[in-house]
């Protein structure tokens, strides 16, 4: 057998397997009592990138003449990119099956996001991944910038010098430029006889206000989690906002307010997701990327419930606005720019005290019982700072629970043990506090 014939072989493999996880995790999310079917348009997204693999209705087929810009990590302004004409696809990756695959380019020790990004890109075959043009990779972590390095062997990449020192004039500089260069090159995009746009102030108007629209519907999704009795799972909500990586968002933020009509529906009908004292977590560190949503799962399953994340690949995606509404091209740029920097609470930013400062507010917004701190192997940088974040909630006598695995299913219940104990010794606190109020 020809070596070509043997790749495709080992491809055809890899995404038949990709495609069995995902349908797996989909049917446990669709299982789920009481879902409200305007979870289905989200779960089918998920499902057409990942195991139907047809370019989603949401993406348009290729035929339609469009350009599709991969992006990683959520410092890429989406707005610039809508702007020039083009559709960004979240690329971040999730796939266990894909992480090992990925090996081939990434050290076993590299984390299992980045191998498994390495792992989709180095086959022919998943479409979501094959239509993009270009892929735009931001020098975040060490993993993402020599992730780029390796990527380029199969796709055209553009490296985004991403400062580590937010507040510095010299980053803020830096940053602009690398707007502006990126701006130029989105203009200037080709591929099958389609062009990207002039970006223009209006264009840039349009695709700042959809931006801002969608926003708007995360933060009503996000106070509906905040109740004392939420409507909605964690493990529902991630996947919300995973498939928002493989949705145009106009599409998505449509389908976002007809759950949110949903919930509120819901609620007024007093029909939460559960009705037992289940102890609020709140998930911080590495991201859960479908289909990996064992995290969540795992916490949801052992009596607890995700109230919200810190995740960017969940509720940080969406989480800050753009704050100029200017009609001059420069300023909205410079809004834009602001806005992927400035309140960015990655732990690749130093120093990063924000980012404690946002874990606390979220404690108290939704009323937080305990952290789930969730290390992904080889993540340094989330696990660097978790002494910190500890050390922050000690004070708000707020229990954390440091977890490190990767996408393999294996130490799911080893995982279980540790997570049950946790919750547990939640329920035994809330109600010691519980009987001590009511003493008096
Ligand atoms: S947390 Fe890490 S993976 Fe996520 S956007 Fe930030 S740098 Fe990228
Ligand atoms: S920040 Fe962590 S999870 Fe994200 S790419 Fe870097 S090492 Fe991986």
């Amino acid at each position: 057998m020809k070596l070509s014939d043997m790749a495709d072989k080992r491809s055809r493999r890899l995404l038949k397997s990709v495609a069995r996880s995902a349908a797996t995790e989909l049917e446990q999310l669709r299982s789920i009592p009481g879902t409200p079917k305007e979870l289905d348009f989200f779960y089918d997204v998920l499902e057409a990138a990942f195991v139907r693999n047809a370019p989603t209705p949401m993406l348009g087929a290729r035929s339609e003449k469009k350009l599709f810009v991969g992006v990683y990590c959520m410092v890429i302004p989406e707005e610039l990119i809508y702007a020039a004409g083009a559709i960004p696809v979240r690329l971040c990756a999730g796939c266990f099956e894909s992480s090992q695959i990925g090996e081939d380019r990434v050290p076993r020790d590299g984390c299992p996001l980045v191998k498994s990004s390495m792992g989709l890109s180095m086959q022919k075959g998943l479409k979501a991944f094959d239509l993009c043009d270009v892929v735009i990779i931001p020098t975040t972590c060490d993993a993402k910038r020599k992730l780029g390095e390796e990527l380029s062997a199969f796709k055209e990449v553009w490296m985004i010098e991403t400062p580590h020192i937010k507040d510095a004039d010299s980053s803020r500089r830096i940053w602009m430029e690398q707007m502006y260069a990126l701006k130029a090159k989105l203009e200037a995009l080709k591929h099958n006889g389609n062009h990207g746009k002039r970006v223009n102030a209006r264009r840039m108007a349009a695709a700042i206000q959809s931006t801002a629209r969608a926003q708007a519907e995360m933060r009503r999704l996000l106070a509906h989690r905040a109740t004392q009795t939420p409507m909605v799972w964690g493990r529902q909500a991630t996947a919300v906002v995973n498939a928002y990586a493989f949705c145009h968002v106009t599409r998505w933020t449509e389908a976002l307010a007809r759950l949110n009509d949903r919930l509120t529906a819901m609620t007024d009908d007093d029909q939460p997701v559960h009705h037992d004292d289940r102890p609020r977590i709140y998930i911080a560190g590495s991201p859960s990327i479908f289909p990996n949503l064992k995290i969540p799962t795992l916490v949801e399953e052992m009596g607890g419930i995700v109230v919200a994340d810190e995740s960017c690949a969940g509720d940080r995606y969406l989480y800050d606005p753009v704050g100029s509404t200017e009609k001059n091209l420069n300023d909205q740029m410079l809004g834009v720019a602001s806005r992927y920097l400035a309140p960015c609470v990655c732990p690749s930013f130093t120093p990063n005290d924000d980012r404690v400062t946002l874990i606390q507010r979220m404690i108290t917004d939704f009323a937080v019982d305990g952290v789930l701190y969730h290390v992904l192997k080889g993540c340094v940088v989330y696990d660097f700072e978790v002494s910190r974040v500890e050390n922050a909630l000690r004070d708000n006598q707020i229990p954390l629970l440091r977890v490190e695995t990767d996408y393999n299913p294996e130490d799911v219940e080893q995982l279980r043990t540790r997570i049950e104990a946790f919750i547990e010794m939640l329920k035994s606190k809330r109600s010691r506090a519980k009987k001590a109020a009511s003493n008096g």
